[in-house]
């Protein structure tokens, strides 16, 4: 197994408040990896921690092999790491061929764009609106839009942020389709989510957070199964 992100001994204070308490996490190449818990769980502030939109209080982050506990969220994009935030923030005025366009362009030969391009609408779902401004989608085909853009960067490392925020249940079930397409391509996943049907349905492994701490680590069917989980899980 290769350890892709380690968090070792992580902490983040706001104020005398703290947030996440020495988290240990590892995310294992070809992971599917979900990282769920209960409202102010500090499920969103671990996240950021590992994006680099906050400083750890303590402890390290290494990822591939280099500590980037103190690196800014752009060099860890250079180093594979790709981020879709929960809302989304396509160019809505830009056909959708053009969104995937312009996040691809640094990424892909030029020969290869239009190709790509191709290839990452059908991946998506989204072949027959390519040339929608990309406002003119439904929020479930923004969301797909916007983890292609994710995508189109060809990291080794995806995270999502609540990727089925505001979806209903049929395009829940889509991203999670989409999601195990892009895993079956060799991209690693770690993703915060809600809801217990998509993690059953995508996740390799959960991780579940409670009062800023690790509560339990395992296989959906053990997070499942686990009555100390249901007790602080509603919906499980
Ligand atoms: P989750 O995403 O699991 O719901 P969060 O990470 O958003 O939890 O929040 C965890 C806890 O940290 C909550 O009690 C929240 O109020 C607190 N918190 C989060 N961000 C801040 C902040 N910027 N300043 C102060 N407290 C914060
Ligand atoms: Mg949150």
């Amino acid at each position: 197994m290769t350890t892709l992100l380690e968090l070792q001994g992580v902490s983040r204070r706001f104020g005398g408040f703290l947030a996440v308490r020495e988290v240990d996490l590892a995310v294992e190449a070809g992971e599917i990896h979900c990282l769920i818990g209960p409202n102010g769980a500090g499920k969103s502030t671990l996240f950021k921690l590992v994006v680099g939109r906050y400083e750890p209080s303590a402890g390290r982050i290494h990822f591939r092999g280099h500590d980037v506990t103190r690196d800014a969220p752009h060099s860890r994009v250079q180093r594979g790491m790709s981020i879709k935030m929960q809302a989304p923030s396509v160019f809505r005025a830009l056909p959708v061929r053009q969104n995937l366009h312009i996040a691809m362009q640094h990424h892909v030969p030029p020969a290869e764009l239009a190709r790509e391009e191709e290839r990452l609408l059908e991946l998506l779902g989204l072949a027959s609106e390519g040339a929608r401004p990309a406002g003119e989608l439904s929020h479930g085909q923004q969301q797909w839009l916007e983890i292609g853009m994710a995508v189109a960067l060809k990291p080794t490392l995806l995270l999502l942020d609540e990727p089925t925020a505001g979806l209903s249940p049929e395009e829940t079930f889509r991203t999670g389709e989409l999601v195990q397409r892009l895993a079956a391509g060799g991209m690693t996943v770690l993703a915060v989510e809600h809801d217990m049907s998509f993690v059953k349905q995508i996740a390799t492994r959960v991780t579940v957070l409670h009062l800023g701490q690790v509560f339990a680590r395992g296989s959906v069917e053990e997070i499942v199964s686990d009555p100390r989980v249901a007790e602080i899980y509603l919906g499980v």
